[in-house]
């Protein structure tokens, strides 16, 4: 079996990490740095996902749901 694995910097705290990126979570980022719909999905690191979601509770928004996977290599078909 083969796995991919990716390593990239978290855009909301520059960390570098893994993840696979089918799961991960991510944000739409513009070229100017904006985050809005139509940007190119950027992903972020399980501590900043973890620390989004607890203010997105705190505001009375859905939560993301992150996968138990979205940070594990993921078979390659
Ligand atoms: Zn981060």
């Amino acid at each position: 079996m083969t796995y991919i694995y990716v390593l990239g910097p978290c855009y909301s705290c520059g960390a570098l990490f893994s993840f696979n990126p089918h799961l991960v979570p991510s944000v739409p980022v513009l070229e100017d740095g904006t985050i809005a719909r139509g940007g190119t999905r950027e992903p972020i690191c399980r501590t900043c996902a973890t620390l989004a979601n607890r203010h997105r509770a705190r505001l009375g928004l859905p939560l993301w749901n992150v996968s138990d996977e979205a940070y594990e290599p993921t078979e390659a078909l």
